[in-house]
């Protein structure tokens, strides 16, 4: 048994939930394969919504959100894995209904343990943590659609956030000409640092909503805000391009029309990173380690602690997060 620090979400009797940070011990957590002593852990807005008592992602509290984890496993009852390993783990059910990474323990299955690729170090996994992997899977989507490089500009919605703040650099480094579309209009700068040619307000992605086809632009897309973005995005790629789509700030529902799909022979690719094989996520993450490994990571990061993390929480539900919050656990 080990004393340990975690954010505690709780439900006040009037409803409202709040977040804490308290001592828990390790024999409070849920049966698993290997515990893991955390090091480090990342915010993303699955989490917030954790945070807020968002039943579609956690229905039973106390609880500790982190849908993120990276540190050293600390005791395994499985083989594959010992004492001293460097770990990752990304989604599956961590920080939903099991126990997450804004604790400095967590006990989860072998199965959802990926092992820290050479390239990264446990830091630099976490400063990618589940938006770098989203990003990377809508990437990895577009480029097996047929989507290269050189084939014209490719749209980043949403392009301040941790999603989109590190597709906006990804599709740099890899060559692309990416457009950025952003309800931030003072942080082009910092899109402009991460590689994006273009800076476009979120309102030229909000227009033209009557139309069922658009001016065709975009060669490719990566969606992460949902609603009338998504749907003009459709309706504004150039024959045969695709648009990754992964998440829904602006909105669970989009409007469709077939036209795009009939006329233009455009894609909607959808991405989910939580529930996919391991093998998958491992491939992805050899690549962010790897040939995709970014240069300008430390630019769109905030390293914070669990303390400061209420306060990130609310920045990132109301939309006024600009990259990513490092979550340091010792
Ligand atoms: P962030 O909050 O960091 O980024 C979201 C960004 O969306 C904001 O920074 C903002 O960027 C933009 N935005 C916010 N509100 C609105 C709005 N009302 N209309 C249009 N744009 C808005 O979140 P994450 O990067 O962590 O996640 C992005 C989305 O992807 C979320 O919906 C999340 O749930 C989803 N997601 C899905 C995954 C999957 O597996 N499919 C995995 C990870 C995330 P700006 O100001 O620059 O426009």
């Amino acid at each position: 048994m080990s004393v340990f620090k975690a954010l505690q979400v709780t439900q006040a009797a009037d409803g409202h939930f709040q977040s804490a940070v308290v001592e828990r011990d390790t024999s409070s957590l849920p049966a698993g394969d290997v515990l893991v002593r955390v090091q480090y852990s990342s915010l993303n807005y699955k989490d917030a919504l954790s945070a807020s008592g968002n039943p579609g992602v956690t229905r039973h509290f106390p609880h500790t959100p982190g849908i993120d984890a990276a540190g050293v496993v600390e005791t395994s009852s499985v083989d594959g894995f010992v004492p001293g390993d460097e770990v990752i783990v990304t989604g599956y059910d961590l920080g939903m209904s099991t126990s997450g990474g804004f604790g400095q323990y967590i006990r989860v299955p072998a199965a959802w343990l990926v092992k820290r690729p050479a390239g990264l170090t446990l830091r630099e996994s976490m400063l990618l943590g589940t938006a770098g992997l989203t990003a990377g899977l809508c990437v990895e989507k577009l480029l097996r659609a047929g989507f290269t490089p050189k084939a014209g500009p490719v749209l980043v919605s949403g392009a301040t956030g941790g999603v989109g703040s590190i597709a906006v650099s990804l599709l740099a480094h890899l060559g692309c000409q990416v457009v950025a579309v952003t309800g931030k209009a003072e942080q082009a700068d910092y899109l402009q640092r991460l590689g994006a040619t273009q800076v476009l307000p979120r309102e030229a992605l909000q227009e033209g909503t009557a139309k069922p086809l658009l001016k065709e632009q975009w060669a490719a897309a990566v969606d992460t805000v949902g609603g009338d973005i998504l749907f003009n995005i459709v309706k504004s790629l150039r024959r045969g391009g695709s648009v990754a789509c992964c998440g829904l700030t602006a909105g669970v529902n989009f409007q469709a029309s077939v036209l795009p799909f009939i006329l233009r022979g455009v894609d909607l690719l959808g991405v989910d990173s939580v529930e996919i094989p391991l093998a998958d996520k491992a491939s992805v993450w050899d690549k962010l380690a790897g040939p995709w490994k970014m240069a300008e990571l430390e630019d769109l990061v905030e390293e914070i602690g669990l303390e400061q993390l209420p306060e990130a929480i609310q920045r990132i539900l109301a939309g006024k997060m600009v990259g990513r919050a490092l979550v340091k656990l010792d």
